[in-house]
């Protein structure tokens, strides 16, 4: 599982960010907010939870707005990561998740006063 949240989080940035340099920045205070359990953004405590992986096509593919604003302003929200269209028969079934409950709030709050999520 250690080593699928690495790919898991590539994808998941894949795209939000304008130049591989802020890509990278993002990946590592991604990775270090994982590492100390504390949000980067809010600077809380985040809790572990175990969320299944979503596989094949997504159902509601969001903005790159929406996915920018995920990714700096509520990047802990207990999302279940995408595994991808190819679902191998070894494949696991859940990844293990940081949860803010900030970013939660945030999140839920950026819902509210976006309600079409795929359009810019
Ligand atoms: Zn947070």
């Amino acid at each position: 599982m250690k080593t699928l949240f690495p790919i898991l989080s590539a994808l998941l940035f894949a795209g939000c960010t304008t130049t591989p340099e802020a890509s990278r920045a993002l990946y590592a205070r991604h990775r270090a907010s994982e590492a100390s359990g504390v949000c980067h953004v809010h600077q809380v405590a985040m809790t572990r939870k175990t969320v299944p992986i979503q596989y094949g096509l997504p159902s509601e593919i969001e903005s790159a707005h929406a996915n920018d604003a995920r990714m700096k302003r509520f990047p802990f929200t207990c999302r279940s990561p995408l595994g991808g269209c190819v679902i191998e028969p070894d494949a696991p079934k859940t990844a293990e998740v940081s949860v803010c409950p900030e970013c939660v709030g945030a999140e839920q709050r950026w819902v509210m006063s976006h309600p079409d999520r795929t359009s810019e």
